[in-house]
């Protein structure tokens, strides 16, 4: 018996519903962890372990990123998309 109108259908169905336990014991694994969070020596702000801080762009103590150019250049490419969206406005 085909319950797909096209008739094609070949999806894998359940034999038999997945118990309470079963199910429970699956999902006991699902629960959110709480992230671990440092504090960037250099601008105290929260970051993750081992990794460039996103606010000042330091990593041990030395620039990595140049905050402010990425800022600059994210601005632009704002202000060029509104410009796109609204020629002639300003
Ligand atoms: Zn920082």
């Amino acid at each position: 018996m085909a319950i797909c109108p096209t008739g094609g259908c070949n999806m894998a169905v359940p034999k038999q519903k997945t118990p309470k336990s079963k199910r429970g014991k699956r999902r006991s694994h699902n629960a959110l962890k709480v992230t671990n969070l440092a504090l960037c020596p250099q601008c105290k702000s929260l970051i993750i372990p081992h990794t460039v801080c996103k606010v000042c762009g330091t990593y041990k103590g030395k620039e990595v990123i140049d905050v402010d150019r990425r800022k600059r250049r994210k601005e632009a490419k704002e202000k060029r998309e509104k410009e796109k969206e609204m020629p002639g406005q300003k």
